[in-house]
């Protein structure tokens, strides 16, 4: 018998798998073994046995040791990992290993706590009949599981509260959950409108691969179509994949999940939990056990044998793509993964990306439209437009927005005022020379953080202390440019005296849990006015909420990135989304220089198509994505000219491919990027151009090995396929 070797992908920047000999150990494709590297161990995982041709002779080193903490990858799951390596050019161990808990990445096996798990007794009466009246400890132990309690929670309540819990669960008065399972009553299955029950009898009648659009405007009960064909999906016994955006909706998102489905075994999978949740969340998953899978889009990998339904909420949402290692977009890979598994995908949105609006239209994907909002009587917001002209504006507030924001807090409403906040901020400025405070490492401004009087760099966490004059000419007079939160949130105290003001950004939310106890406080009614950035933009129900006041909105129009509008629509679209989603009708003021652009005649009129369709014919107009394919490489190096000679060496290896393969290409030029020092380095990128997918791959195949070989001292680089952000 000819001996087998395993051919193992390991987590290192070479394009390559690595064989090693079996040695004394029995070993399956799909296992996580640890092996000798150089002089290191490292972890890797198994992904094909193969006969041993003798080519290595003596040469072919062994497994040191089988992990069994982690079961076999299913074969699915390393296919799913293969066409991700293949389509994103990125090394195979380096997709297994994203794809994998990061405890699972280590060379120490890892041990999982014991499983945690609470106690409840559905039926109360029934266990206190079983206990003597007189055993008041037990009494008020049986009392407490009226309510699912944790050991921890049972042992204050008694010493030996989990001991008599435990034996009572074995005489069948008490059921024993794990931690993650909703035990509590559901919460009640709303009776659907007519698009919402047209939308769940399409989908839990699906079976097969299909792809669907779930196009509903905010507020229209999309949710409500997720649970119900889950509800379908876990009846026929299979699992389910819903993969939300980034931002910190999760909570709220998750809470409505947990409700409805009581008993269910539910795992989140997001960058909350520790790696040891997530590790056992995953397992839970990879099991079997975890009917419902909720996470952000490192989810999307998530091994799940019986995967019957894969959601993805908010489909248009930039976190969907990873911005480094692996440029992944889970949108794409999760609507693979559903064909790899004959299941079918629903993409949910308000405004969906061109990218899915292009495939509708083109019926790959099926539309389904929910045109009105759920909750009964509730309709979209009114939106103003306000001018924004020097002379008309109180600390950078209009007149009418400042006396809408006092009629709604004289009503005892809500006021958002959110500040788009992308391209802008407040930096500090010398009167007299024009002097601005910038980094040293990077082609950028310092933002101003005044309250630990620091002054910031966004891009590479570079921190100053203020000047006390300027450095240029001397003169002690800096001012602060430009309105941030922290500006906005000292203005608003003065007009709003005795208002309670809460600021929802980055630097105000930035310990764990942090923004969970802002948003508590927002829902208690703790606030009137809330100053917000994108992080408030999204997912958050308040009900008091009726005015929403739009700063700053213009940075999206006449942007150098295409997808500028594209995005600035999804975001004031979600923004009014938050005001009036009850009875009261709401209001969106939003201040513009621009208010006769084409962009804000289509806000106006409320209809996503008709920008959607806009947006569609230029984009085929000036082939840009989706109306073509595009690979972005990025060089960076000490000098600017080292990164741009490297993208010359790379652009060679495809110029030099035969004919027919560079046909529909374009090859354009390297140029620097737009923000060319960034932490110490220099940057520039080079993009190529395709008429399609299939011609991009294509030449991608053919050409990379050849761009893996060019050896270069000081300069790296990095590829891009499909970037989002150029
Ligand atoms: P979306 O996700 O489309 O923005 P949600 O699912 O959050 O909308 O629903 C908005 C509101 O409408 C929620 O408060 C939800 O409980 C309510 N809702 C959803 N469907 C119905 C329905 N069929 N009848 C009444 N209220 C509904
Ligand atoms: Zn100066
Ligand atoms: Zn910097």
């Amino acid at each position: 018998m000819t001996e087998l070797l395993a051919q193992v992908a390991l987590d290192v920047p070479l394009n390559r798998v690595f064989d090693y000999s079996l040695g004394q150990h029995q070993v399956v494709v799909g296992q996580r073994v640890i092996v000798p590297f150089g002089p290191r161990q490292l972890s890797g995982i198994v992904v094909a046995l193969v006969a041993n041709d003798g080519q290595h002779g003596q040469k072919l080193r062994s497994i040191l040791a089988v992990r069994d903490d982690l079961p076999a990858l299913p074969s699915t799951t390393l296919a799913l990992c293969q066409f991700v390596a293949d389509y994103y050019h990125h090394p195979l161990g380096a997709a297994i290993a994203s794809a994998l808990p990061t405890v699972f990445r280590a060379v120490p096996a890892f041990k999982p706590p014991a499983p945690a798990v609470v106690y409840f007794a559905a039926d109360v009466p029934r266990l206190l009949a079983q206990l003597s009246s007189r055993a008041h400890a037990q009494v008020r132990v049986a009392q407490a599981l009226a309510q699912p309690q944790s050991a921890a929670a049972l042992r204050r309540v008694h010493a030996q509260g989990v001991v008599w819990a435990k034996r009572w669960a074995e005489a069948g008065w008490v059921t024993v959950a794990a931690e993650s399972t909703q035990l509590a009553a559901a919460s009640p299955t709303l009776p659907l409108n007519a698009g919402q029950q047209a939308a769940v009898s399409v989908l839990s009648a699906a079976r097969d691969f299909a792809a669907f659009l779930l196009y509903g405007i905010t507020g229209s009960g999309k949710t409500e179509v997720y649970l119900q064909t889950i509800a379908a999906v876990l009846a026929r016994g299979e699992q389910a994949l819903v993969l939300i955006p980034e931002i910190n909706l999760t909570p709220q998102l998750e809470g409505r999940f947990r409700a409805r489905f009581p008993g269910v075994h539910m795992a989140s999978l997001h960058s909350g939990l520790n790696d040891t949740e997530r590790a056992c969340n995953w397992l839970a998953a990879l099991r079997g056990e975890a009917q419902i899978v909720l996470g952000t889009r490192l989810a999307v990998f998530t091994p799940m044998p019986t995967l019957g339904l894969i959601v993805i909420d908010e489909e248009h949402d930039p976190s969907f793509k990873q911005q480094e290692g692996l440029r992944y977009s889970a949108r794409d890979v999760a609507v693979y993964r559903a064909r790899q598994a004959q299941v079918p995908i629903v993409l949910g949105s308000a405004t969906p990306s061109i990218e899915t609006w292009a495939n509708a239209r083109a019926g790959r994907y099926t539309t389904l439209a929910l045109p009105e909002r759920a909750v009964p009587g509730a309709v979209l917001p009114k939106i103003t437009l306000l001018p924004v002209k020097k002379a008309g504006l109180i600390d950078g507030l209009n007149r009418m927005a400042l006396a809408a924001m006092h009629a709604a807090l004289a009503r005892d409403e809500q006021v958002l005022v959110f500040i788009n906040r992308r391209g802008y901020s407040p930096v500090l400025q010398c009167g007299e020379c024009g002097w601005m405070a910038a980094c040293p490492h990077c082609s950028a401004r310092l933002v101003l953080h005044l309250r630990d009087r620091r002054l910031r760099c966004h891009h590479c966490g570079h921190e100053a202390q203020i000047d006390a004059s300027c450095p240029d000419c001397g003169n002690q007079d800096l001012k602060p440019v430009g309105q941030g939160t922290q500006r906005l949130e000292d203005a608003l105290a003065v007009h709003f005296p005795g208002k309670r003001i809460l600021r929802i950004d980055r630097d105000s939310t930035r310990r764990k849990g942090e923004l969970d106890a802002v948003l508590a406080q927002v829902h208690a009614g703790e606030a009137d006015i809330l100053i917000g950035t994108q992080m408030l933009a999204k997912g958050h129900d308040f009900a008091r909420l009726n005015l929403v006041v739009v700063l700053n909105a213009d940075t999206g129009l006449y942007s150098v990135d295409f997808r500028a509008e594209e995005r600035l629509f999804a975001l004031l679209t979600q923004v009014a989304g938050r005001a009036g989603r009850r009875e009261t009708p709401g209001e969106v003021m939003i201040q513009t220089a621009f208010a006769d652009h084409p962009f804000y005649h289509q806000l106006l009129g409320r209809d996503y198509a008709p920008f959607a369709e806009r947006t569609w014919r230029e984009r085929q107009e000036l082939a840009l994505p989706p109306a073509a394919a595009w690979v972005l490489f990025r060089a960076e190096a000490p000098q600017a000219e080292e990164a741009l000679a490297l993208l010359q060496q790379i652009r060679a290896c495809f110029a030099g491919l035969p004919a027919q393969l560079l046909d529909g290409l374009t090859l354009n030029q390297p140029v620097l990027a737009t923000m060319v020092k960034k932490a110490g380095v220099e940057r520039a990128q080079w993009l190529l151009s395709a008429a399609n997918k299939n011609q991009l791959q294509r030449a991608l195949h053919q050409a990379m090995p050849f761009v893996e070989a060019i050896q270069t001292a000081r300069a790296r680089w990095i590829v891009d396929v499909d970037p989002l952000e150029v």
